[in-house]
C-alpha cells in the first residue's frame, strides 16, 4: 500500500534546484484561493512588481511565466520570431544549444557563434557574425552558463545587438539574484530566469520581461505564434496591466504565493548585498577547494559565484564521490553535463543556499570523501 511522501532532506549545492527556505515552503502551504480572486490579483500585481525590482527594470510586461525556465526561453523565441528570420545564436555550453533548437523550431535560421565551454561570449565574434548576416533580427545568449559556470559580458553583447539594431534575448536563468542583472541600463529586450536557482524558490515558474520594443515587434508579427500557452498576446489578458483580468489558464495560486515570498526575501536584503554575499561565499569556497588540492575550470575573471565548476582530478570516480556525498552527508551538488560529463562537479551557492554553513559541510564532506 502506498503512503505519504516524506524526503529526506538534503543540502541543495548542485545546479539548482537550490536550497528553499522554511519562510518559502511555508508560504506555499497557505491555503489556495482562485486564480481570479481579488486577493490574488493583488498578489499578482505585487509579484510583477518585485519581479520590477529583481530584473532592475520598469518593463510593464515582467511576470512570471507558469512553467520553468524551459517555457521562459521558449516564450522569448516563440513570441519574437518568424519564420525566415535570421538569429545570431551564441554558445559556450549546454544551454546556447538549446536556444538554437528553439530557433530552428521556428522556422528561423541560427547564426552560431561557438566559444569553448568553460570561456565567456566573445564580444568581437558576435560582432564579426552581424557584419557577415546583417539581416539577423535578434541576438541571443546565455549570461549565466550553469553548465560550465562562465559568465559572459552581457552588457556589452546587448550594446552589439543595439548596434547591429537587433533585439536581445538573455538566459538569465542562474543569474537573477545572484549577479548584476540591470534589463534597463544594459538596453537587454527579453530577458528570462527560473525560480529555482538564486531566488531560492520552488521549480516551475519563468520570470521573464520584454522592454518596450521588444513588445512593439510581438504586437506586429506577421502571423500568430506558434504557441498558444505561450502567445504573450493571450497570456497578457491574464497577467496584463488593467482590472479585468480573463482567464487564459489555472494559475499554480501556491507556487506563486511562494515566489512572491522569495522575491520578498530578495528585496529585504537588497540586491546589491545578495551579489556581494554571493560573491563572499564564493570567495571563501574556492579557496577551501584549492586547500583540499581541486582547481577551478573557469578562469577567475569569469567565474560565477553562484555555480562553482571544478575540475574533477585524475583517477577520481566521479559517480562514487557524489554519492558518497548524497547518502553519508545528504548533500547534493552536480555532475558535469554535455560535453563535460565527468569532467567537473558543479557546487551551487545560490540565493538561500549560498551561506558559510554550506561551505563547511560541503568541504568537510568533500574532504573524508577524496581521502
Ligand atoms: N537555461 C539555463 C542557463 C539553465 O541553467 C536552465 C536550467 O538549469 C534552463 C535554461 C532551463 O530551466 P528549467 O530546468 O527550469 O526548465
Amino acid at each position: 500500500m502506498s503512503s505519504s511522501f516524506f524526503p529526506t532532506p538534503r543540502t541543495l549545492m548542485g545546479p539548482g534546484p537550490s536550497d528553499v527556505s522554511p519562510r518559502v515552503l511555508g508560504a506555499l502551504s497557505r491555503p489556495t484561493i482562485g486564480h481570479l480572486d481579488p486577493q490574488f490579483i493583488a498578489l499578482m500585481d505585487d509579484v510583477k512588481g518585485l519581479l520590477q525590482y529583481a530584473f532592475q527594470t520598469e518593463n510593464a510586461l515582467t511576470i512570471p511565466i507558469s512553467a520553468p525556465g524551459s517555457a521562459g526561453m521558449e516564450s522569448a523565441f516563440v513570441n519574437l520570431l518568424s519564420p525566415g528570420d535570421t538569429v545570431i545564436v551564441c554558445q559556450n555550453g549546454v544551454f546556447g544549444g538549446r536556444m538554437r533548437e528553439n530557433v530552428e523550431r521556428c522556422g528561423a535560421t541560427a547564426v552560431m557563434v561557438e566559444d569553448a565551454w568553460g570561456a565567456p561570449v566573445d564580444p568581437e565574434k558576435v560582432r564579426e557574425a552581424f557584419r557577415k548576416n546583417p539581416q539577423a533580427s535578434v541576438l541571443a545568449f546565455v549570461y549565466a552558463e550553469t553548465s560550465t559556470g562562465a559568465r559572459s559580458d552581457a552588457g556589452t553583447l546587448c550594446a552589439i545587438a543595439k548596434e547591429f539594431g537587433a533585439l536581445s534575448i538573455v538566459d538569465a536563468v542562474t543569474a537573477l539574484a545572484g549577479i548584476d542583472l540591470q534589463v534597463d541600463a544594459w538596453g537587454a529586450d527579453v530577458v528570462y530566469s527560473g525560480t529555482q536557482k538564486c531566488l531560492s524558490c520552488v521549480p516551475g515558474i519563468s520570470p521573464i520581461t520584454f522592454s518596450p520594443a521588444a513588445v512593439e515587434r510581438i504586437q506586429n508579427r506577421p502571423g500568430k505564434v506558434q504557441s498558444w500557452f505561450l502567445d504573450m498576446q493571450l497570456v497578457m489578458g491574464y497577467w496584463g496591466g488593467d482590472s479585468k483580468r480573463a482567464y487564459h489558464h489555472t494559475a499554480p495560486v501556491n507556487a506563486m504565493y511562494a515566489l512572491h515570498e522569495s522575491l520578498l526575501i530578495v528585496k529585504e536584503e537588497g540586491l546589491e548585498q545578495s551579489f556581494a554575499r554571493h560573491h563572499r561565499n564564493h570567495t571563501a569556497l574556492v579557496a577551501g577547494l584549492e586547500a583540499l588540492g581541486l582547481s577551478m575550470a573557469v578562469a577567475a575573471d569569469y567565474r560565477l559565484p553562484q555555480l562553482n565548476a571544478v575540475n574533477i582530478p585524475d583517477g577520481i570516480d566521479d559517480g562514487a564521490i557524489r554519492g558518497a556525498l548524497l547518502n553519508d552527508h545528504n548533500l547534493e551538488i552536480g555532475a558535469g553535463l554535455g560535453a563535460l560529463a565527468g569532467k567537473t562537479w558543479r557546487i551551487g551557492l545560490m540565493g538561500h543556499a549560498s551561506n558559510p554553513g554550506n561551505i563547511k559541510r560541503c568541504l568537510t564532506a568533500l574532504g573524508s570523501a577524496l581521502r
